[in-house]
This record gives C-alpha cells, sequence and structure tokens, in this order.
C-alpha cells in the first residue's frame, strides 16, 4: 500500500514531468474510481486543463489544475500511476467481448512506435488515463480498484481532504502537538500512529520501522507513554519517512514509481516483514503479531511492553 513516502517520490516525480501539461482528454475504464463528481461533469471539467503544480497531503497526490481546480488521487491498496511517452495505443475492445474480464483487466496497452521503456505488464488493471496534449499519457492502475480519483473546486479543498491529521514532515508536527494527540488514548499505539486523523500519511510499513526506531512495542497504550519515549518516537517517525523517500518509496508488490520501477527501500526496513531473522540492534528474532487485524512486526529484544 502506498504510504506518504510512495506518494511523495511519486509526486516529485510528477511535478518535474508533468507541470504545464495539458490534459486533453481523460478516459474512465472504471467509473467508480472517480468518486468525485458524477462522471459527466468529472470529464467535461477536467478536459483542457492544464496542470500547474503537483503536491502531496497525507497520502493524497493532488494535481492543482486550471480553473482553479484541484485533482486529488488517492491510491489506497494499488493504485499506481504511469507516466507514458507518445506513441502508446489503448485497445478496448475487451469491453465488447468479455464484460467480466473487461472489468478486472480493463484495456490493454501497446506501443505503436520505437520500443518503450514501460513494460505493457505494469499496464494492466488501469482505471483512468489522462491523455496529454501532445501524446503522452498519465495511466491510473488499480487491481484492487479502491483507489479514488476526485475533482473539487481549490476553495473546497477542506472538504475533499476532511478529517487528515497533522503532516509529519511539516513544521507543525512537533513532539508537544503529538504528546497531545497521544494523551488519554488508551488504545495500542500501532492503531493511534494508523490512525490518519492523528497523523496524515503513515502507514503499516513506515508505523512498524518509527516504534521500532524508538524501542516502543506496539501494544503500548498510547497514553503510557514517557515524554522522552514521544520524544524518540517523534524523531522516528520523521526519520524512517524521510529516508523511505531517499530511497524511492518500499515496493513489496504492486508499488511502481512513476517510470514503472520499483522502489528501493525495501532494501532498508528493519522490521517490517522481518519476522524471524535477527534485530539489527540486538540479535534478538523479529517477530509478527497482529494488532488491529494489521500485521505487526516488532523485535522482542529492544521494544519491551513492559517498562521498568
Ligand atoms: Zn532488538
Amino acid at each position: 500500500m502506498p504510504e506518504l513516502p510512495e506518494v511523495e517520490y511519486t509526486a516529485r516525480q510528477l511535478r518535474t514531468a508533468i507541470v504545464g501539461a495539458t490534459i486533453k482528454d481523460t478516459q474512465v475504464f472504471w467509473e467508480r474510481t472517480i468518486g468525485y463528481p458524477a462522471l459527466s461533469d468529472f470529464l467535461a471539467e477536467i478536459a483542457g486543463c492544464s496542470v500547474l503544480a503537483v503536491r502531496r497531503r497525507g497520502k493524497y497526490l493532488i494535481l492543482d489544475v486550471s480553473g482553479d481546480l484541484i485533482l486529488t488521487i488517492h491510491r489506497r491498496m494499488t493504485g499506481n500511476l504511469l507516466l507514458l511517452p507518445p506513441g502508446w495505443e489503448i485497445d478496448t475492445s475487451l469491453r465488447e467481448r468479455d464484460t467480466t474480464a473487461w472489468n478486472t483487466r480493463g484495456p490493454t496497452f501497446y506501443s505503436a512506435g520505437e520500443p518503450n521503456e514501460v513494460d505493457p505488464v505494469e499496464l494492466r488493471y488501469c482505471r483512468v488515463c489522462f491523455n496529454l496534449t501532445g501524446g503522452r499519457r498519465l495511466a491510473y492502475t488499480d487491481p484492487r480498484k479502491f483507489g479514488r480519483i476526485e475533482l473539487w473546486p481549490r476553495e473546497r479543498e477542506m472538504e475533499a481532504l476532511a478529517g487528515l491529521g497533522v503532516e509529519p514532515l511539516g513544521e507543525e508536527f512537533t513532539v508537544e502537538g503529538l504528546a497531545r494527540s497521544l494523551a488519554g488514548r488508551r488504545g495500542a499505539i500501532k492503531q493511534v500512529l494508523l490512525d490518519q486523523m492523528v497523523i496524515a500519511g503513515l502507514g503499516n510499513i513506515y508505523a512498524d520501522e518509527a516504534l521500532y526506531y524508538a524501542r516502543i512495542h506496539p501494544l503500548r497504550p498510547a497514553q503510557s507513554l514517557t515524554l522522552d519515549e514521544i520524544r524518540l518516537l517523534h524523531e522516528g517517525i520523521v526519520t524512517v519517512l524521510t529516508l523511505g523517500i531517499e530511497h524511492g518509496g518500499t515496493s513489496f508488490s504492486e508499488y511502481r514509481d512513476l517510470w514503472g520501477e520499483a522502489g528501493d527501500n525495501y532494501n532498508h526496513v528493519r522490521v517490517y516483514q522481518q519476522d524471524g531473522k535477527p534485530c539489527a540492534r540486538c540479535g534478538t528474532l523479529i517477530e509478527r503479531i497482529v494488532v488491529g487485524q494489521r500485521g505487526t512486526h516488532y523485535c522482542p529484544g529492544c521494544q519491551k511492553l513492559i517498562v521498568e
């Protein structure tokens, strides 16, 4: 699942690639991917818009486009964006031939011109394709179909991104603020970290990594953390997210960057999906437990549940 670093990395790639480009028209292959407004309005409003800026907020990718609109993309489980050079064609004939297969796989992309660097396999499950003037295409793929793309008037951005907590790489994310949001919360710290209304953008991978960094057991009640622990946790969150961005995001299965490349951060994680391997700090074997239905990885040696 793309978390903050993966979305930030995509935003940075998109910024250099498509700011100034114009969206000629948009093809939607799975209607429910468009969350707002109604499909016909979406298609009419986005046509002819130029991309003015690319931003990120939590796990949302935000494109500021002309007409005082914002295009928000939330990839959820398996969404990806791929930018295709001119020369790619789209075959939608499956829609008429086999509706069931179409609803799963979407259209087929093929490159009409010279050999392309993008593997057509990465273009399966395309749900939406933004066709740019000049022939490039920005393809949104999403096997599981949970991702959503929306188009909002800019003055309604608060509404479009309702319920998002503090931005962990922004100046507003402070030790004192984190302490305030953990106070009075009896739930496991791991679950509180995953709550997007507390911290926007943190997901399963980086929550596990941040807790490991701070030597805090994932089941510790959030309100039981000392100020020193909160200080370390704050540092851990910022550190693991920043490193994740530097490594181009973490790829386990579906995540790809804008050019279809897997991120490198998987080679740098310390606990996430490392169960059975020795902890780099103390040699104890990393364990996996389930917290709030999410697989959670920690070191029983240096992340103790009972604090002496
Ligand atoms: Zn350890």
